[in-house]
């Protein structure tokens, strides 16, 4: 029964996210960090890094074809990200809904991006969009 009242509880999820060149050259990361506790997102791994050009084309190879890939590529590798593993309970959905819209002009009031992001592109946060990008997103930066 316990067992049972165990497994039924919680959905716990991981999930990547990376708070971008912009956001940590303003200092935001402890506000941006202040944000996934409050929604009982825990940080379990976290690492800063300076992108490499192939790295970043890497990360975004889906956007391959997209008008803005290079510029994306270009503003990845401007500055220092800190790459976190966040868990808890739907993680994945939980992070898409407090980072906002991908355009912080389009996003909600109190989320990450409205509150710290500057542009379209320059929108202060990455969050894996489903579960399965989670799983491999978290593998590319912090192996199996
Ligand atoms: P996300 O899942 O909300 O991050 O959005 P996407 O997966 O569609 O885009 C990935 C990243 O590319 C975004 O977070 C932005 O940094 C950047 N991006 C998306 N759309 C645009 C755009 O129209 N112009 C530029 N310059 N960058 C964009």
């Amino acid at each position: 029964m316990l067992q049972y009242l165990i497994f039924q509880r919680k959905n716990v999820e991981q999930t990547l996210s990376i708070i971008k060149p912009d956001a940590v050259k303003q200092g935001f990361e402890s506000q941006i960090n202040e944000r996934f506790e409050k929604s009982e997102l825990r940080i379990v791994k976290q690492k800063k890094l300076h992108l490499t050009k192939e790295e970043a084309e890497n990360f975004y190879a889906v956007h391959k074809e997209r008008p803005f890939f290079n510029a994306l590529v270009a503003y990845m590798t401007s500055g220092e990200v800190i790459v976190q593993v966040l868990e808890g309970e739907n993680a994945v959905m939980r992070n898409r809904e407090i980072m906002g819209a991908t355009d912080p002009k389009a996003a909600a009031p109190g989320t990450i991006r409205k509150d710290f992001g500057q542009s379209i592109e320059a929108n202060a946060v990455h969050g894996s969009d489903s579960l399965e990008n989670a799983t491999n997103e978290i593998k590319f930066f912090f192996g199996d």
